[in-house]
């Protein structure tokens, strides 16, 4: 008997400490709040319940018609919206070590991090993440998506793009070393069509379900500039179709108007940065529907620290051009352009709170609480096609749902610290 007893202990200490489940939850759960933001509506609901069922939202309902049976919280003086999607990041940077990590630590290493940052991404009401490459010279994330996938491990839902697609001396290269020195670069290096045609085939192969393309230079960077364009006409278009016959969007990182220009006509589904957009880039965009995730807290977070290898280049444009840069975002959105919120701070031993500070800079831009909340929801998960399954409180998604204290209409910060957190129906954080 003591035997017995003691194998059901082990039995059982091995499956909670592996359980993909967090804390227990019930079957059919009725969650009541002060108001609900279902992510779509621009205003919020009061007097409502949101029915959860196994994964699923299945109805929003009066709080006085909760069919029986269900189990009730109630988040008095709180607020209940979708989980929040993070539309551009690179969960396997550490800190400062843009374009230096990947050449002193395994993609193992990273990948454990890796985890370790993302489920407390997780625990601060990230549910999902596109990954925009990453400092890793194999397929880290796609791993980890792996694992979580298959219940191994708790985690956001991951999406995204293993690499960053660049041209030779690109952002995606590195230009710091001597020419003697052959390194294999973070990003994937490639030259002509043939050679872009060859990298998308790869990042598909290894599980990349986006493809990302760093169509100008970049800010974070040495060797490059970020006014420049980097892909040529024929590489653009030959990125297009290749991940186009492959149903795979493309995000393009673009700086220089001409840049954004050229790959918001050539047909990319998103602009990463876009920092310097202009008229013309906010009327195509508009004309193709082109989702526009401009990053800003990232610039923020670094400028004036002296962290980055390319901290010069960063700040000077940065700080001189912000203001103009954040009124044409806020141009961009009143004449339709879908903004959606990227955090592209980088991962491990970043605090996690702080990347809830994006829908802030959204509101100092110019859009509306309610419109920088749907920019990391409803907005966010049309971009990445998954509408029918995650961003919005609504009938038949998954039940990716988190609290957050007060009124976020109100004071934004409070979405840096949600009180629950619940991940396709299971909880995992609670008041
Ligand atoms: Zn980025």
């Amino acid at each position: 008997m003591f035997h017995l007893n003691f194998l059901v202990f082990i039995v059982l200490t091995f499956f909670v400490g592996l359980s993909p489940n967090g804390f227990s939850t019930p079957d059919s759960s009725a969650l009541v709040a002060d108001r609900i933001i279902d992510g779509i509506s621009q205003k919020p609901l009061t007097g409502s319940a949101i029915l959860t069922k196994d994964e699923k939202i299945i109805d929003i309902v009066s709080e006085n018609s909760i069919p029986d049976g269900y189990i009730i919280t109630r988040f008095d003086g709180m607020t209940l919206m979708p989980g929040l999607i993070n539309g551009h990041e690179h969960p396997l940077l550490h800190l400062d070590d843009y374009q230096n990590g990947h050449l002193q630590v395994s993609s193992a290493y990273k990948a454990l991090l890796g985890l370790a940052t993302m489920q407390r991404w997780l625990q601060h009401g990230w549910t999902t993440i596109r990954v925009m490459g990453d400092g890793d010279v194999f397929y880290g994330n796609q791993d980890i998506r792996r694992a979580i996938e298959e219940g191994v491990f708790v985690g956001p839902r991951i999406t995204g793009a293993a690499h960053y697609i660049s041209i030779t001396g690109g952002g995606g290269d590195i230009n710091f070393l001597s020419p003697e020195q052959s390194v294999i670069a973070d990003g994937l290096i490639a030259d002509g069509p043939e050679e872009i045609r060859k990298a998308i085939r790869t990042e598909i192969k290894y599980g990349s379900d986006w493809i990302k393309i760093m169509v100008t230079g970049a800010f974070h960077t040495v060797g490059d500039d970020p006014k420049n364009v980097a892909f040529s006409d024929e590489e653009l278009s030959a990125a297009i179709a290749e991940a186009g016959r492959h149903n795979i969007p493309i995000a393009a990182h673009a700086h220089a108007a001409t840049g954004i220009n050229k790959a918001v006509r050539a047909g990319v589904r998103s602009i990463e940065h876009g920092t310097y957009l202009n008229d013309e880039s906010i009327r195509l965009m508009v004309r193709n529907g082109t989702y526009y995730v401009p990053t800003i807290y990232v610039g923020d977070y670094y400028a004036g620290t002296g962290k980055l290898l390319a901290q010069e280049k960063n700040d000077d444009p940065y700080l001189s051009y912000r203001k103009e840069w954040l009124d044409n975002i806020k141009k961009a959105h009143v004449a339709g352009v879908k903004v959606v919120v990227g955090v592209d701070l980088g991962g491990y031993a970043i605090e996690p709170h702080v990347y809830a500070r994006e829908f802030a800079t959204l509101i100092e831009a110019g859009l509306s609480p309610m419109d920088a909340i749907k920019a990391g929801t409803s907005v966010a998960a049309e971009m990445l096609r998954w509408e029918d399954r995650v961003g919005a409180i609504r009938k038949g998604l998954l039940a990716d749902i988190i609290a957050v204290d007060g009124n976020p209409l109100e004071d934004i910060s409070t979405l840096e610290q949600p009180t629950f957190v619940m991940i396709g129906g299971r909880v995992i954080r609670q008041p």
